[in-house]
C-alpha cells in the first residue's frame, strides 16, 4: 500500500494499474519474491548485473571496504580504491584515454562529457562550439543535457521543448551490424558534420549498440566513418558505452569492434557490475590539457559521492571478476543460444524482427506490447522479462547456465505466440 500510495517507480504513473512486485531476496540469477516465487532474471536490473545478485567476492570486498569506510569526500582526498580501479581501467580502456572523472550514474557521465567538450573549446578560443550531434533513436540519459541528445520523438522533447537545448540530429544509420556502411549513412554524417564544424562541441553515439532508443545494432564500419569524419571537421567525439561497455557486446567495449578510441567516453551500469552506483567519464591527455590552460583552468564538476569508495570497491572487484573468467566464451555461447532459441518468433505474425549480439536478444515487435497482461504472463512463467513499447528482449547475466537460459527463451517465445496484443 505505501508503495502504491507514495513511491514513483520509472517512467509511471503514481495511480497506475501496472504490477509491482516486492523482491525479498536475489541470489546468482535470481530474484525470490515476497510472496516465495522464483523468478530468472532476464533483465540483469537492466543491464547491470553481470555476476549475478548476491555474488560471494563481491560481498566479501565491499564488507571489507565497508569496514575501512564507506565514503569519504573527494576533494582534496584520495583512496586505494579509487587509485586501484583507476589502475585497472586505464588497462582496460583504449589506450588514448588517461584521465578519469568519477560520478554517481551515467546520466551525470554525459554531463560531464558534455561539460568536457565545452570547456576543450572554450579554453581552444572557440567558444562558439557549444551544440552537440546526435543521432535518431539514441538514449543517453534523462538529465537535461543528457536528454537534449537522446531521440527528439522517443525521448523527451516534446515535453521539455523549450527547456532543453537544441541539439543536431543524425538519421539513425541503417547499415547493420556485419554491413559495409551505405553510401547514404556516409554522407549523412559528412553533410551535417560539414554543416555544424563551426558549433559543434562533439559528436556523442552508443557504440554499435543504440539501447533504450530502440535496441539497434548497426555497422563497426559506420564508427570509423564517424571518428574519420570527426576528426576532418574538428569535433570532439563523445562514445557512451553505458549500455555496451564490459562485455555485453562480446567485446570489452564496443568501440573495439571498429578499432577505434574516442576522445571522451563515458561508462557506468556493468561497471560495478550492478551493485552500486558508479559511472566515469575517461578523456584523453590533451582534452584534459587544454581545459587545464584555459580559463578557468579547472574542470568544472564535482558531485558529492564523486569516486565512493564503496562503489569503486565493486568496481574494481567485478572487473577482476569479469576479466578472471571465460567472458568471452560465455558470451559467445549466450548469443548463438539466443540466435537458435528466439529465430522461431520471426514466424510470428506480431512480430517484426529478432536480432541478437553478444549477450542482447532483442525482439521487435509490430505494436507496442501490452505491459500489464505480458508482465504477468513472463512472471508466471517463473521469467522476470521487462519489455518497453515494440521491444521484448533479453540481457541475461553473464553467469546464466543453458538451462536457464532455455527457460528465459521459452518463455518469451510462449509468451509472444500467446499474447497476440
Ligand atoms: C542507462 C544509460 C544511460 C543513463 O544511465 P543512468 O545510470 O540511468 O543515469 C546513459 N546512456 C546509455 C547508453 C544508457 O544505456
Amino acid at each position: 500500500m505505501i508503495d502504491h500510495e507514495h513511491i514513483w517507480h520509472p517512467y509511471s504513473a503514481m495511480n497506475s494499474e501496472l504490477p509491482v512486485y516486492e523482491v525479498e531476496s536475489a541470489n546468482g540469477v535470481h530474484i525470490t519474491l515476497k510472496d516465495g516465487r522464483e523468478l530468472i532474471d532476464g533483465m540483469s536490473s537492466w543491464w547491470c548485473m553481470i555476476h549475478g545478485y548476491n555474488h560471494p567476492k563481491m560481498n566479501a570486498a565491499i564488507e571489507q571496504q565497508l569496514k575501512k569506510m564507506s565514503h569519504v569526500m573527494f576533494g582534496g582526498l584520495t583512496h586505494q580504491p579509487a587509485i586501484e580501479l583507476t589502475k585497472q581501467l586505464l588497462e582496460i580502456t583504449p589506450a588514448a584515454l588517461q584521465k578519469i572523472f568519477y560520478s554517481d550514474s551515467g546520466s551525470v557521465a554525459v554531463e560531464v562529457a558534455m561539460k568536457m567538450a565545452i570547456q576543450y573549446w572554450h579554453a581552444k578560443g572557440q567558444p562558439e562550439k557549444q551544440r552537440f550531434i546526435s543521432l535518431r533513436s539514441a538514449y543517453h540519459g534523462d538529465t537535461f543535457a543528457a536528454m537534449s541528445v537522446s531521440d527528439p520523438d522517443t525521448g523527451m522533447h516534446k515535453l521539455f521543448k523549450d527547456a532543453v537545448a537544441q541539439q543536431i540530429f543524425i538519421k539513425q544509420p541503417i547499415s547493420r551490424f556485419n554491413e559495409a556502411c551505405h553510401k547514404q549513412d556516409i554522407d549523412e554524417l559528412e553533410k551535417t558534420l560539414k554543416k555544424h564544424a563551426n558549433e559543434a562541441a562533439a559528436l556523442i553515439l552508443e557504440p554499435i549498440v543504440q539501447g533504450a532508443g530502440g535496441m539497434w545494432f548497426y555497422s563497426a564500419d559506420y564508427l570509423k566513418h564517424a571518428k574519420r569524419v570527426c576528426e576532418k571537421y574538428n569535433i570532439l567525439l563523445i562514445l557512451d558505452e553505458i549500455a555496451t561497455g564490459f562485455g555485453r557486446t562480446g567485446k570489452l567495449f564496443a568501440c573495439e569492434h571498429a578499432d577505434i578510441a574516442p576522445d571522451i567516453m563515458c561508462i557506468g551500469k556493468a561497471l560495478t557490475g550492478g551493485y552500486l552506483s558508479l559511472a566515469a567519464t575517461l578523456t584523453t591527455n590533451e582534452v584534459s590539457n587544454t581545459i587545464d590552460h584555459g580559463d578557468p583552468g579547472v574542470f568544472m564538476h564535482g558531485p558529492t559521492f564523486m569516486a565512493n569508495p564503496l562503489a569503486c570497491t565493486a568496481a574494481l572487484t567485478s572487473t577482476k571478476l569479469l576479466l578472471a573468467s571465460n567472458w568471452k566464451e560465455n558470451i559467445k555461447k549466450i548469443e548463438s543460444q539466443l540466435k537458435v532459441g528466439l529465430e522461431i518468433c520471426n514466424n510470428f505474425e506480431t512480430v517484426n524482427e529478432v536480432r541478437v549480439l553478444g549477450a542482447i536478444g532483442v525482439v521487435e515487435m509490430k505494436q507496442p506490447v501490452d505491459m500489464k497482461s505480458i508482465t504477468e504472463a513472463f512472471v508466471n512463467a517463473g521469467v522476470w522479462v521487462r519489455p518497453f513499447g515494440k521491444l521484448v528482449y533479453l540481457m541475461p547475466t553473464f553467469i546464466v547456465s543453458q538451462e536457464e537460459l532455455n527457460k528465459l527463451i521459452t518463455a518469451v517465445v510462449n509468451t509472444l505466440k500467446q499474447h497476440i496484443k
